[in-house]
């Protein structure tokens, strides 16, 4: 079994969180220290530590955290221009919780890919 990191307790509603999405199979939340004016991380409710760890039986999760995605972007008006979904991965990546999350960011322009 993976090891739990604080998005289980999240997800578990055992410590607060600006939940704005759960279902059965995934949770969203506002991070807790927001790089753009919409920054909300969308995560399976099992553990999938890291991009690494995904196997096909994640398939229809991660298909399924791209329509919630949509989803939120539309309720938080961002679609029309535009938003970013980003998953880091180990340490290069720049990954903290080995919860595997998806960042979805918007609600300004997000400028170039990665810092230069
Ligand atoms: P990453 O660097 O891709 O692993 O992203 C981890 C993100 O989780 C960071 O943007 C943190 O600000 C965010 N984060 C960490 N703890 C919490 C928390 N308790 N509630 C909401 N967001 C959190």
């Amino acid at each position: 079994m993976a090891e739990e990191t604080i998005f289980s307790k999240i997800i578990r509603k055992e410590i607060p969180s600006d939940m704005v999405y759960q279902d059965e199979t995934v949770t969203a939340f506002r991070d807790i220290s927001p790089k753009a004016p919409t920054h909300i991380l969308i995560i399976p409710n099992y553990i999938i530590p890291t991009v690494d760890d995904v196997s096909e039986k994640d398939e229809q999760v991660l298909g399924h955290m791209f329509v919630v995605a949509a989803k939120i972007a539309r309720e938080e008006g961002i679609s029309e221009n535009g938003y970013r979904l980003m998953i880091n991965c180990r340490e290069h990546g720049g990954q903290e919780v080995y919860h595997l999350h998806m960042h979805l960011l918007g609600g300004r322009p997000l400028g170039p890919m990665l810092a230069r």
